[in-house]
């Protein structure tokens, strides 16, 4: 999964096709030199003229740093660099009075190509990103959650790990509405939730379930540790002050439910498991977590 924030996705998404257009368009003014003998543009024929077209000036300089870890994003680099140094070769060739070899031209399309595609793949991950996200907390929606949970639950039947899940809810939350309004209290269920992601660590899935009700898949991991993230993440939220542009920053804090992804029952059922323990844990006084039980 890419992590990376929604605005920053949508500003890459724009770079993307922005990349794929200028290519385009410098294709056809390569091919018109090559083909009609013109002039070539001198930068076409630097050794780092693959840093200096548009595409290379943002994915050496301006890119984002959660994308430059992205597989998708590493594999465009060859692919560019080829390409613009293949052309550099061509529009030399052609300059000093040699001709082009079929093989070399059949290379530079075929660069070029490949470079749409890697293009394409990193946009279409990015849009599946962007599509399967909430817009108004960054944690993942429901689409694809269940998905998610059965395959884990095929890995505990499997015996290759297990799996933890959470149901978290934020306590009062009704008060912060009815006291602060409606938009505060978006700005506070945003906070939070960005608060728990910081605490969570980068293979534990966070969707919001409902309302101000959220679900960690924590894969790979048993039930210590995973009552151990939990506890982190529960101070975390507790702690976090959070500025609304009022007098004195919010403080909020939530009420966690943990269960493992049990191999004998449904994933629904397990959901119900960590609910019934979120509750049990709201009983309890709230800010606190319960495990599951049978006795619950
Ligand atoms: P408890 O500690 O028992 O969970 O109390 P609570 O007040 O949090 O629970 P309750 O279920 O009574 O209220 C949840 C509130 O969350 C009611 C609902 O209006 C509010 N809520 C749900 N989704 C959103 C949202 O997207 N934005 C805002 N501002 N409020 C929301
Ligand atoms: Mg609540
Ligand atoms: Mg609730």
């Amino acid at each position: 999964m890419i992590k990376i924030a929604q605005s920053e996705i949508q500003s890459v998404l724009l770079q993307l096709d922005q990349a794929i257009y200028n290519h385009t368009q410098w294709y056809n003014s390569i091919t018109r030199t090559l083909v009609c003998r013109l002039p070539h543009d001198i930068r076409d024929e630097a050794e780092d003229a693959y840093r200096q077209c548009r595409l290379g000036q943002w994915y050496y300089g301006s890119a984002p740093e959660d994308l430059r870890v992205h597989p998708g994003f590493i594999a465009i680099e060859t692919e560019h660099r080829n390409m613009h140094q293949l052309a550099a070769k061509l529009l030399q060739s052609t300059a000093s009075g040699d001709t082009i070899s079929p093989l070399d031209y059949d290379s530079l399309v075929n660069t070029l190509e490949r470079l749409r595609l890697q293009i394409y793949t990193l946009k279409r991950e990015l849009e599946d990103t962007l599509y399967n996200l909430d817009p108004l907390t960054g944690a993942n929606n429901r689409i694809g959650m269940l998905t998610k949970l059965r395959e884990q639950l095929e890995m505990v039947k499997r015996h290759v790990q297990s799996c933890c899940i959470v149901m978290m809810d934020i306590d009062h939350f009704k008060i912060v509405n009815d006291t602060y309004g409606h938009s505060v209290g978006d700005m506070v269920l945003a906070a939070s939730a960005h608060n728990v992601m910081e605490h969570l660590r980068p293979y534990d899935k966070l969707f919001r379930y409902g309302g101000e009700e959220f679900l960690v898949c924590m894969q790979n991991t048993d039930m210590t540790v995973g009552y151990e993230v939990v506890e982190r993440v529960r101070l975390g939220v507790a702690a976090n002050l959070i500025d609304y542009g009022g007098k004195a920053p919010l403080q909020i804090s939530m009420s966690f439910g943990i269960t493992s992804l049990d191999q004998d029952i449904s994933v629904e059922q397990s959901i119900e498991h960590a609910d019934k323990a979120m509750y049990a844990a709201k009983m309890a006084g709230r800010n606190c977590t319960r495990i599951w039980d049978a006795s619950m």
